[in-house]
């Protein structure tokens, strides 16, 4: 007699399982309804996954799942794609998500209004403001989308009242840090 084996499978078939176990979000907590899978913060496809034939047993399977994560289509797109951001898209939403009451649904709008208007300033060079201030002062308005424009200036607002909280964060952090010093 030899000792039973745990029985080997292909990857895929643990993740097409596991997909199925996953019912909220890993980063929102959001219900899932369309799932993007993650390995190491990258989306993998369908398509890849089905490709996926190595074939390991249940103990494999414990160590690989611990690289993967379900996101919903929104924070997949967030978290794995366009890193390079004009804006902090991610601590913005982390922003509204923390600190204000707005609904899953107005958080995506005003993530996706910000993402298009930053791919927009950066397509045509606009340097990002240096200070807080500088999402009020209307002087990014010249170059603001012809279309929608007041929805971008709402957007751009709401941005301003996060970069505003992030400074004064920092300004704080730093007072405290140059009082301990003379200690
Ligand atoms: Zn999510």
């Amino acid at each position: 007699m030899t000792v039973q084996q745990l029985k080997k499978r292909p990857l895929s078939r643990f993740l097409k399982d596991f997909k199925h176990t996953q019912t909220h979000c890993a980063q929102c907590a959001k219900l899932l309804d369309r799932i993007t899978l993650t390995r190491r913060g990258e989306i993998v496809s369908k398509t890849a996954i089905a490709q996926l034939d190595t074939l390991i047993d249940e103990n494999g399977w414990q160590i690989e799942r611990q690289s993967w994560a379900a996101l919903c289509r929104f924070c997949g797109d967030l978290y794995c794609k366009e890193q390079q951001h004009y804006f902090d898209i991610i601590g913005f939403k982390e922003y509204l998500f923390e600190q204000t009451e707005m609904s899953h649904g107005t958080i995506r709008e005003y993530v996706v209004r910000l993402r298009r208007l930053g791919n927009h300033l950066a397509s045509q060079n606009i340097p990002a403001p240096s200070s807080a201030n500088g999402y009020f002062d209307d002087s990014l308005e010249p170059w603001l989308p012809p279309t929608s424009t007041n929805n971008y200036r709402i957007a751009l607002r709401k941005y301003g009242q996060f970069q505003t909280l992030n400074q004064n964060t920092v300004a704080h952090f730093q007072e405290n840090k140059s009082t301990s010093d003379i200690y």
